[in-house]
């Protein structure tokens, strides 16, 4: 009697103990982020493959024996089914395991704009910086650092009513060019613009879309841009902390009007930086 209470009690608590594997939803829209969790003791090399892009698992922030990763998807992802695989060792095996996810369309909403032909091409010094600009942010953008600057629940970069939501189609003379790559917030000429958590400004620099630009790394592949300002306070290598003012707001770059255009990257992916911040805060 004894000895079967004693086999229950050992199968209860190794099925307790087995890890556990978790997303923070099973559909995620187009451009949005997902978090994956895993609770398992004593394991070696966590690893995560997502439609045949590796992502790295980090430890989570005050959790013991617990790992996250974050998995972009990008605005272009083919809609449906996927299966994230996760795999890690434990007691010198490699133990798989396999969560569905289902991509969705985010429904975002389309804007036209109608230019005339040869207003949109740029010059060929224009070309040659813009390439260049492009080239330099994206290996920064795709550098994973992996210390973790984010500390506590981030803040909104300003507090002020959105002028252009993330995601906005963008079709020029009937054709899908491009989409709203950040949440655009109305701000005049002037205004500070805080830094939504701590990190490391890696960018400070004028670009010729984005003007006077400011990008913080926050770390394990995180980094938050803030872009148009009319003036920069800190410069690339600088640590900057949570709602310290980066810069003063601006209309530097192409734009129509001064505003704040605020973007994230994950692992080198644009996400919708709103929904980012809600899932970090949540951590
Ligand atoms: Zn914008």
């Amino acid at each position: 009697m004894t000895y079967k209470i004693i086999i229950l009690f050992t199968l209860l608590t190794s099925s307790l103990l087995s890890a556990q594997v978790s997303v923070s939803s099973n559909e995620v829209k187009n451009a949005n982020t997902v978090l994956v969790t895993l609770k398992e003791k004593d394991i070696n090399n966590p690893k995560l493959t997502f439609d045949k892009h590796n992502i790295k698992f980090f430890e989570y922030p005050n959790k013991i024996d617990t790992y996250y990763a974050l998995i972009p998807v990008s605005y272009y992802k083919k809609l449906g089914n996927y299966r994230i695989i996760i795999s890690y060792i434990k007691n010198d095996k490699k133990i798989f395991k396999g969560i569905n996810i289902k991509v969705v369309d985010g429904k975002y909403k389309s804007e036209t704009i109608n230019v005339a032909k040869g207003k949109v091409s740029l010059s060929k010094k224009n070309k040659k910086r813009t390439k260049k600009e492009y080239a330099s942010a994206m290996k920064i953008y795709n550098t994973t650092t992996d210390i973790f600057y984010i500390k506590d629940k981030s803040i909104k970069p300003i507090n002020s009513d959105i002028t252009s939501s993330f995601g906005k189609k963008r079709v020029y003379n009937g054709s899908l060019k491009s989409y709203h790559s950040g949440t655009d917030f109305k701000a005049s000429v002037g205004t500070p613009i805080k830094a939504i958590n701590d990190g490391i400004v890696v960018i400070s620099e004028d670009r010729f879309y984005a003007g006077n630009s400011i990008v913080i790394n926050h770390g394990q592949g995180i980094y938050s841009c803030y872009f148009h300002l009319s003036s920069m306070n800190y410069k690339s290598g600088d640590y900057i902390k949570k709602g310290e003012i980066v810069g003063l707001s601006g209309s530097t770059g192409r734009v129509t009007g001064p505003h704040l255009h605020f973007s994230f990257r994950v692992h080198g992916i644009q996400v919708d930086p709103l929904q980012l911040m809600k899932l970090l805060n949540n951590f």
